[in-house]
């Protein structure tokens, strides 16, 4: 790992690459899951992935816009990567796997991510030096927060529907 993300922000520009790189990283990997998810003819979990990754699409476009005039370093190829829960060194998104993930797993992926997203910007709101960026930062990591709320809905949701297997065409009337 070249460069930690606990390592302190001290600066707009800097935090703003990071922000940058963190959401179309996340857009990339949504947009994959929902691919897979497709695969897997779960076509509601694929919409919410693809809501995802919209949203973290619209966030990247904003920072992008907000970095306008700011300047940014040169900062080495930051290490977030999404990875797999319980194993940070190896990236699972890597290749195929992905279409192998069921919709629990593709779930438990997302949130595993989304934490660490939610993480590193608490954790940049707590320790920067700089008051624009612990702003900024704190406002962007209530939104990972309710980007997990979401997921752990969803797969409660979903967790309900597991017992019924894939092929069952003609569902139960769900009352709600
Ligand atoms: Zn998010």
């Amino acid at each position: 790992m070249n460069q930690s993300p606990s390592q302190t922000i001290e600066t707009l520009g800097e935090f703003l690459a990071h922000a940058l790189e963190l959401e179309h990283e996340s857009a990339e990997r949504y947009r994959e899951l929902a691919d897979s998810m497709e695969v897997h003819h779960n076509p509601e979990t694929a919409e919410l992935l693809r809501k995802l990754a919209e949203v973290s699409e619209d966030r990247a476009a904003e920072v992008g816009q907000r970095a306008e005039g700011v300047q940014m370093p040169e900062i080495p190829p930051w290490d977030f990567k999404w990875n797999c829960p319980g194993s940070p060194e190896s990236a699972c998104m890597e290749g195929d796997i992905s279409y192998l993930m069921n919709t629990r797993q593709t779930l438990e992926l997302a949130l595993h991510n989304e934490t660490r997203g939610r993480d590193f910007y608490a954790q940049v709101a707590a320790s920067s030096p700089n008051q624009d960026v612990r702003r900024l930062a704190a406002d962007m990591a209530e939104e990972e927060t309710e980007h997990m709320d979401l997921l752990r809905r969803w797969a409660e949701h979903t967790s309900h529907q597991n017992s019924t297997p894939q092929e069952d065409l003609d569902p139960p009337n769900m009352p709600e």
